[in-house]
């Protein structure tokens, strides 16, 4: 049987359960403030760029828990960033590249 298309992995229910907290006022609220308050990427900035946050990260996981979910705390982070390095970096447990002052990988 083939595979059709690829889907996110909303399928278990943790995800579901997200999903719910995330679609909350109270998160619109706090998602705001956060990048009202810091409107550019925490994880550019390090990487010396200057480049306007659309994330609302969790600095650690809260793995659904709806008290570390509204709680924080939180960091602003552009779209790629929080996708891409963090997401890895949370998968793996450590940084994997480095990007140096010239946005370009330290080998
Ligand atoms: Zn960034």
């Amino acid at each position: 049987m083939a595979a059709k298309g690829r889907r996110p992995d909303y399928r278990s229910p943790e995800a579901a359960e997200y999903r719910k907290l995330y679609k909350t006022a109270r998160w619109q609220h706090i998602r705001t403030a956060q990048l009202t308050d810091e409107p550019l990427c925490r994880m550019c900035r390090k990487e010396g760029r200057i480049t306007a946050a659309t994330v609302c990260d969790h600095i650690e996981q809260h793995k659904g828990d709806p008290i570390k979910f509204f709680a924080g705390p939180f960091q602003s982070l552009c779209k790629p960033h929080h996708d891409g390095a963090k997401q890895s970096e949370e998968r793996t447990g450590k940084v994997k590249t480095t990007i140096g002052l010239d946005g370009w990988p330290i080998p």
